[in-house]
């Protein structure tokens, strides 16, 4: 396990650089990307892969039509860049980390669903986000149905939910490959899936939706691109896209171990 921690550490700092120079990760978001990577190899060789796995998929994805994307979201997104930040990259995979280290001091086979469904629903969330903004059209509210702006938290689109399919799908199938037990993978499928509609749900209600009255137009930036601080329209103030986004990967995780528990 030592070893395990000496080479992740090395292994996440190099990948992390390297994710740094290609500008999808800020500085603070390569040291947390370290951190989070150090944890998942020393948990087991085949965390380290998954979590391999989301981050080259995710940031391709982000990669694909970002130009198109950023013109779409502009003044809407609290952090329209591909560059993920410390915060995004924890909000993302904390809770992932926090299974393969209880897994490592374990061996409960519960905390592998509750990891796979973690990182589900990291990846459904993520790719429902870049699928349904590149090809979805006007995305509607998920609780009232209305049409929404695109970018902004609580919209779904049919892309949007047929991309949170396909990432779900893809670290479903990635843990089949590395021999998690299938019964993990079923979990963690059905989990991420729940997650990303449970991160939908909390975008829609609880998330502080932001109102800037020179340009008229509601944002989630807490200053708006114009420079002009923004007020609360609706949800709570500090409930922004990264803390719904971990409360998203907690419950996917949870809803996992529920389901592997039921389904044993
Ligand atoms: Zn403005």
């Amino acid at each position: 396990m030592m070893l395990r921690l000496v080479i992740g550490a090395a292994l996440a700092a190099i990948v992390a650089a390297a994710a740094a120079r290609a500008r999808l990760l800020s500085v603070t978001g390569a040291v947390a990307a370290t951190v989070i990577g150090t944890a998942a190899v020393t948990a087991g060789w085949s965390w380290g892969i998954v979590l391999v796995v989301f981050f080259a998929l995710t940031s391709a994805l982000s990669a694909y039509g970002a130009e198109r994307k950023r013109a779409l979201t502009r003044g809407i997104l609290a952090k329209g860049s591909t560059l993920r930040d410390a915060t995004q990259v924890i909000s993302n995979g904390e809770v992932f980390a926090a299974a393969g280290i209880l897994w490592l001091a374990t061996g409960d086979p519960l905390f592998l669903a509750a990891g796979g469904g973690a990182i589900a629903a990291a990846a459904a969330d993520s790719w429902a986000t870049e699928i349904g903004i590149a090809l979805g059209g006007e995305p509607r509210s998920i609780i009232s149905w209305t049409p929404m702006t695109r970018g902004t938290s609580g919209g779904v689109t049919i892309a949007g939910f047929a991309g949170a399919a396909a990432g779900a799908i893809a670290m479903a199938g990635t843990m089949l490959v590395i021999g998690w037990p299938r019964a993990v993978a079923v979990a963690a499928l059905f989990a991420g899936m729940l997650g990303m509609i449970i991160d939908s749900v909390l975008g829609a209600t609880l998330q502080a939706r932001l109102f800037c009255p020179d340009c008229g137009t509601e944002t989630e930036q807490p200053v708006h691109h114009c420079g002009r601080a923004t007020q609360v329209i609706r949800g709570v103030r500090w409930m922004d896209n990264d803390l719904v986004n971990m409360l998203a990967t907690l419950s996917g995780a949870v809803i996992a171990g529920i389901l592997f528990v039921a389904g044993a």
